[in-house]
């Protein structure tokens, strides 16, 4: 097998294992549409390869223009992808406008005015236009991970690649304006070469960067709960834990308010468990929209929620929760359901005192809000002590209905 063959083999070979393996990691999450993109992506360059290398009967001006266009797609979705993973909006105006004036160039001087040259700057010139149009849009990205800047940094000298090597190839072989064999051409043989290394480089940067976004994907997953998108109780415990350390508690003041959506079950049985569910979701997004960026709030049970204020003292946490209360009772959630009546809640709510552990707050809040349910529900309570110090009176609110 002649060198040139070998190099040509190899590419499709790599390209094809790459869709593969994209396609495996798709399979196993679904959602991550641009992780099918690199799949097809890489299947697309394979077929191009193979085209390239072995013309498959298309004859030989057919064969060069369907192998590009396979290259100019490929590229496109792969970019795509890259730019799409960061959240961020793919340049489709610019990578098409590339693909689309690199093909009628590439056309031309095949087909009307044959020549190798300017069909070979013409291809390299508009994919190294499309690496610094996705260049230019990976750098917008707002804090980007290690493993991204990395990618960053790989798409860059893919550009450079597209724009140095046709121009270093045609400095130091001009030999390859007409060639006979395209396979043995330096051309060829570099662009091989380089592809697989790039190829390789950036393949295997993705693969990471995808392990890493499903790793925290399913982190994230295991302290969110599913229905209301809040945290739940391991996240709950995760986002408490920094104040409990020795070195914090008893510093920060810490205010927890726990809620309890009262006579529940009798909104299930009366109106059906899905609206019990769009009930849960509502009142959950009260409750993020009420804590919005100063608490942590969470989902500790199938109707009982947290939030959690950090340097937030107890008036404020009685503040918010009686907030929440009010709106309810006012009809915050009549929405939800025509004839779903009234959705009420009861309140526990109390505040760090000394170095108590979070246990001890989450129990203290719990026999506040047990106090609420027992004085008639759709009230607040407010524990100021540990249990062990608290006299019934404690738990009178001045604020809130009276129970
Ligand atoms: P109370 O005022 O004393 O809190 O009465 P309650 O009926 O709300 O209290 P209880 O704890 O007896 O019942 C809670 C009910 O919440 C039981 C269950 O039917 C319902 N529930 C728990 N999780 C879910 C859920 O995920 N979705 C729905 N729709 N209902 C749930
Ligand atoms: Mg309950
Ligand atoms: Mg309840």
């Amino acid at each position: 097998m002649d060198q040139g063959l070998f190099i040509s083999l190899i590419n499709p070979a790599l390209s094809a294992v790459l869709s593969t393996a994209f396609l495996v990691l798709w399979l196993v999450r679904r959602e991550r549409r641009y992780v099918l993109q690199f799949s097809v992506s890489y299947g697309l360059i394979a077929f191009g390869f193979v085209l390239q290398g072995f013309q498959m009967g298309l004859g030989f001006e057919l064969s060069k223009l369907v192998s590009n266009v396979l290259f100019f797609v490929a590229v496109i979705l792969f970019i795509g992808a890259v730019v799409a993973r960061q959240g961020l909006r793919v340049p489709y105006v610019s990578l098409l406008a590339s693909s689309v004036a690199g093909m009628a160039v590439f056309a031309w001087f095949l087909l009307v005015e044959p020549d190798f040259v300017i069909r070979v700057f013409a291809v390299n010139g508009a994919l190294g236009v499309m690496c610094v149009a996705g260049v230019l849009r990976l750098r917008q990205a707002v804090n980007p991970a290690p493993i991204d800047r990395l990618l960053l940094w790989l798409a860059g000298l893919r550009a450079l690649d597209f724009f140095l090597r046709p121009a270093a190839v045609a400095l130091f072989d001009p030999g390859t304006v007409g060639q006979v064999s395209f396979t043995t051409s330096a051309y060829w043989l570099t662009t091989s070469l380089s592809v697989i290394v790039s190829s390789l480089a950036i393949a295997l940067t993705l693969l990471t960067a995808v392990a890493i976004d499903i790793m925290q994907e399913l982190r994230t997953e295991s302290r969110t709960d599913a229905l209301s998108g809040l945290l739940n109780r391991r996240g709950l415990a995760e986002k408490a834990k920094p104040f409990f350390e020795p070195a914090r508690s008893g510093g920060v003041p810490l205010g927890l308010v726990l809620a309890d959506l009262d006579r529940f079950k009798a909104v299930n049985d009366t109106h059906g468990h899905a609206t019990g569910d769009a009930v849960i979701v509502a009142f959950a997004e009260l409750l993020k929209q009420a804590g919005a960026g100063r608490a942590a709030v969470a989902r500790t049970g199938g109707e009982e929620f947290a939030i959690l204020m950090p340097y937030c003292d107890l008036a404020a946490a009685r503040l918010l929760a009686e907030g929440l209360r009010a709106a309810l009772s006012g009809g915050a959630l009549d929405g939800v359901k025509p004839g779903l009546g009234r959705i009420t809640c009861s309140f526990g709510v109390t505040a760090r005192a000394g170095d108590e552990s979070f246990d001890m707050l989450l129990e203290r809040a719990d026999a506040a809000l047990l106090q609420a349910k027992r004085a008639g529900r759709d009230r607040v309570r407010v524990a100021y002590l540990h249990p062990e110090f608290t006299t019934p009176e404690t738990f009178q609110s001045p604020v809130g209905r009276a129970g």
